[in-house]
């Protein structure tokens, strides 16, 4: 018996359609959703994660506004843009593709959002109401993995969740998330020193530390629900997850794979929190 495959690809088409229901009410509201979408420079990986979510924006009936900036472009022109579209009343969420050119300062940038268009949900404003258990905009990544526990009927409360990684927009909002729905939670990291010890006492464990395969098969609990968020790219040029997908499949209980899993969540969760946003604003 392998686990269960929870096919990222396949639940993110289902959320985009759920959205563009809601996407069309506010539509015959007069309230078309919108996304600006802010690329700075010409970085390919960029060019093709804002691609993805213009495509899934489209899919679901938000409108895209592009911002496209040369890797010249300042700090103070950049933050002009932002000043715009916290503004634009047509503009219902902001997003800034990271990473930004070493001369801007990307906190900057992104702490000058609006919180109730910070679909990312990146600003210390959306961060601090995480913590305090009612999110404005929640993290994209970490929302997208409780929602793939949660449609796939994987038990939380009283579980003990590892998560590995304490980054602020992954790891950390993951952890709080976790136990703001009653889980257990011990959050572990690069100094984290018998990491397979902790690993192994995991009923749900998240890995974002972006180390490819780096959970073996003897770091899992025999039934565990493993989620692989690390997107890591192999010499060969293709893609693999923090999670040695094969070996550790016929052991889970559940498991995400790398291609298809958490990142097409990512990218709904940034469509459903326009819409949340988009809905707020229409009252
Ligand atoms: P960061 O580099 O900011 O954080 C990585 C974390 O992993 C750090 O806390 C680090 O610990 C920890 N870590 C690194 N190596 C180890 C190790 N050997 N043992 C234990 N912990 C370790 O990355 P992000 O949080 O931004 O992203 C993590 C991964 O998720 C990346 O692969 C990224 O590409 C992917 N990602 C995927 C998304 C998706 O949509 N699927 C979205 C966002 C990210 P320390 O703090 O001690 O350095």
């Amino acid at each position: 018996m392998g686990a269960i495959v929870i096919d990222g690809a396949a639940m993110a088409r289902q959320i985009l359609g759920e959205q563009r229901d809601a996407a069309l009410r506010l539509a015959a509201l007069g309230r078309v959703p919108g996304l600006a979408v802010v690329l700075v420079g010409d970085d390919p990986a960029s060019a093709v994660y804002v691609r993805a979510k213009e495509r899934a924006c489209h899919e679901a009936g938000v409108r895209t506004f592009d911002y496209r900036l040369p890797s010249t472009a300042t700090e103070a022109e950049l933050l002009q843009v932002i000043d715009t579209l916290n503004g634009d009343p047509q503009v219902h969420g902001i997003l800034v593709q990271l990473p930004l050119p070493a001369h801007i300062g990307a906190d900057s940038v992104l702490q000058r959002i609006d919180p109730a268009k910070d679909v990312d949900g990146f600003t210390w404003r959306s961060l601090g109401a995480l913590l305090d258990g009612h999110a404005l905009l929640a993290p994209c990544t970490p929302s997208g993995c409780m929602l793939m526990l949660e449609r796939s009927g994987v038990p939380v409360a009283g579980r003990h969740a590892v998560v590995i990684g304490r980054s602020s927009i992954v790891g950390k909002p993951a952890a709080l998330m976790l136990l703001e729905r009653d889980a257990t939670v011990t959050i572990c990291h690069s100094r984290t020193p018998d990491l397979a010890a902790v690993t192994r006492e995991a009923d749900i464990l998240v890995c974002a530390a972006g180390r490819p395969r780096m959970i073996a098969v003897d770091m899992v609990k025999p039934g565990a629900a493993v989620i692989d968020v690390g997107i890591n790219r192999m010499q060969n040029g293709k893609l693999c997850g923090d999670v040695d997908y094969d070996a550790v499949r016929a052991k889970a209980g559940w498991i995400t794979p790398v291609p298809g899993g958490v990142g097409p969540m990512t990218v709904a969760m940034v469509i459903a929190n326009v819409i949340t946003a988009a809905g707020r604003r229409a009252g």
